[in-house]
């Protein structure tokens, strides 16, 4: 069995002049839940019509199960499609609604009626086969829509923003359920979103989308902890930016020490920093900064600042915070411990948070 259920090799689509995949390489596991993720007209949707059929690339091949299925008619793929209008026929019931991929294929009645009753238990709603898509919540129609999806059992299951005509509450209770339901299938599948929360909290992986690239694919945690360029890092989650210079690098490779201003900032290195001299961006969340009482003393990466604006949030506290006098962070702690506007505290970078892009 091949290792990959998907494969995108080189892909190119073209619009004209507007290169919407520009020589994507993408290999999906099985039983993987692969997230495309980033803002809107980076060649999401394009990437996910080449795996479908609806679009053939302009260069490249797409191989799903081990064959190259370029050329191959959507209708042959094999696969389950969920999208963002995901219209329920309104004049059948949930039962006729998920029954008709079974139509179009010509299973008889028994084998039909066993395969919808068994798709609407993976997605709970027993009991709900002669209701109307007008009688049943948003929610419940989505789950609807992913049970027509399954219903004849597809090699892969591809969603493009299927939760985005939710409401926020409603977003949230739906990615658990999807998760949920693609591990107890162990189905490989493909999301779309551009929802960075949503792609962190459902995707075994990710691969972050710019201009038609793929910028980085990775878990959430590399996504989110070591964000290899501006662009990956500023899309996902908070960050805070600082220029500077590399003034160290020691023997062991895993530390380097980069100048801000006057300030000397120790880092964990990444393998391709060397050269003192060089110019990097240095990166950390927001979150991942501490702040200390100005009483404090001693320890690496904790220098002095003072609070230039603190916003309370509830459940955290955002500051801006003048440090050194040579650079301005944003800072967010849980908020149990407040400074106020005009106080001096220390603040601290912990190394391990502290990373570099070099771009
Ligand atoms: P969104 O999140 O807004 O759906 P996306 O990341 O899915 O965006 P695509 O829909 O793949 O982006 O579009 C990528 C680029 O290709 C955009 O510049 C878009 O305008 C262009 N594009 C997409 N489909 C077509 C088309 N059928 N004809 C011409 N240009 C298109």
């Amino acid at each position: 069995m091949p290792d990959y259920m998907i494969e995108l090799r080189n892909v190119t689509k073209r619009y004209g002049p507007i290169v919407a995949n520009d020589h994507i390489n993408l290999s999906i596991r099985r039983g993987e839940l692969m997230t495309l993720l980033g803002p809107s007209g980076c060649g999401k949707t394009t990437a996910l019509r080449c795996i479908t059929g609806h679009n053939i690339p302009d260069e490249g091949e797409v191989w799903i199960d081990g064959k190259d299925v370029t050329n191959v008619p959507t209708h042959k793929r094999e696969l389950g499609m969920v999208f963002q209008n995901f219209a329920l026929f309104p004049h059948m019931t949930v039962f006729e609604n998920v029954e008709f991929p079974l139509m179009i294929r010509g299973l008889n009645k028994a084998e039909r009626r066993e395969r919808v009753m068994e798709a609407l238990r993976l997605i709970r709603m027993e009991g709900y086969e002669k209701h109307y898509p007008r009688q049943i919540s948003g929610g419940q129609q989505q789950r609807v829509g992913l049970a027509r999806a399954l219903v004849y059992r597809p090699k892969v299951l591809l969603l493009d923003e299927p939760l985005s005509n939710l409401d926020a509450k409603l977003r949230e209770e739906m990615r658990f359920e999807i998760r949920d339901l693609i591990d107890r299938l162990g189905i490989t599948a493909v999301y779309v979103t551009h929802d960075q929360a949503e792609a962190l909290a459902l995707s075994d992986r990710v691969a972050v989308m710019n201009a038609g690239r793929i910028e980085q694919v990775g878990t959430p945690d590399e996504i989110y902890d070591s964000p290899k360029s501006r662009f990956v890092a500023d899309f996902i989650g908070l960050s805070d930016f600082v220029e500077g210079t590399v003034a160290a690098v020691h023997s062991d490779q895993e530390r380097a020490v980069i100048r801000v201003g006057g300030l000397d900032i120790s880092i964990c290195a990444r393998p391709d920093i060397s050269s003192p001299g060089e110019k990097v961006l240095l990166f950390i969340r927001p979150n991942n900064v501490e702040l200390l009482p100005a009483s404090h003393e001693g320890g690496q990466n904790i220098f002095s600042g003072v609070v230039h604006k603190m916003t309370y949030l509830g459940d955290r506290a955002d500051y801006r915070i003048i440090v050194e006098d040579e650079l301005q962070l944003r800072v967010q702690t849980d908020g149990k411990i407040r400074f106020h506007e005009g106080e001096n505290v220390k603040v601290h970078l912990p190394i391990e948070h502290c990373r570099v892009i070099v771009e």
